[in-house]
């Protein structure tokens, strides 16, 4: 699993030990997309997430969408209304990608299992408290993301008492880029996560704030950042260990 330093926005790449490929988000850049793409030799990808259709989680697709023919496109099924989503719209139909809205579907790569987590109903048209969450198992090794969600969607997913939300997880994205809205103490309660990783751009509107790094802190949460450490890839095992490296 590679957060993938995209400045500000979110991009995570999961690679099963069959080679099946998942990118959930792809930042707000083409042109770094491309980059990683390369970097990372994804030719393909099986399935394509866009959490929501903010641009800086779903510009990048559009090259991903371009360059690697993606299988399966899963969305929160709220159109987007900027000339962004209508290109990455376009790049899927010419690849004949099967579109879904997230509807709580479990979709096996390879050995990895992926739990799609629909947003709850009531949410309204908010791009970011319909966010689509990611629930990862590969044996005990476990992760958990869930784009920009705000504390009204973590707090209708734990009213449903959604199993997805249950941890412990070994990976965590933080919520909003460590925003002040996102990570909050009922719903770290519920994750238990062992790590974080918060994909941030330096200097950008404040993220991550101190009121969530201080309640990582609390909760012993060991952090991770795009914006000092670069790329930070999880390489999980089934009995649950897992291996960080960070690009710097
Ligand atoms: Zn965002």
């Amino acid at each position: 699993m590679r957060f993938l330093d995209v400045g500000q926005g979110d991009a995570v790449l999961v690679r099963s030990p069959e080679g099946k490929t998942m990118l959930v988000d792809g930042g707000r850049s083409t042109t770094r997309m491309k980059e990683l793409l390369q970097t990372y030799g994804v030719s393909k990808v099986d399935l394509m997430v866009a959490t929501h259709a903010d641009s800086d989680h779903i510009t990048g697709l559009i090259t991903a969408a371009q360059e690697a023919n993606p299988t399966l496109f899963v969305n929160n099924g709220l159109a987007g209304t900027t000339k962004t989503w209508e290109r990455l719209v376009a790049a899927l139909r010419a690849d004949g990608t099967t579109f879904q809205k997230a509807s709580n579907q479990i979709v096996n790569l390879g050995s990895v299992r992926v739990h799609v987590l629909a947003p709850p109903a009531g949410m309204g048209d908010d791009q970011n408290d319909n966010s689509v969450g990611v629930r990862l198992e590969f044996g005990r090794f476990g992760a958990l993301m869930t784009g920009d969600s705000e504390t009204p969607e973590t707090r209708a997913w734990l009213a449903e008492d959604r199993p997805e939300a249950r941890g412990p997880v070994q990976v965590y994205k933080s919520i909003h880029h460590g925003a002040a809205n996102g990570d909050n103490q009922a719903w770290l309660d519920a994750v238990k996560p062992e790590t974080v990783t918060i994909s941030v751009g330096p200097n950008n509107y404040g993220h991550p704030t101190r009121a969530a790094l201080d309640l990582y802190a609390k909760n012993g949460v060991k952090v991770y950042r795009t914006d000092e450490q670069g790329t930070v890839t999880f390489t999980g095992s089934a009995d649950g260990s897992y291996k960080v490296t960070t690009e710097k």
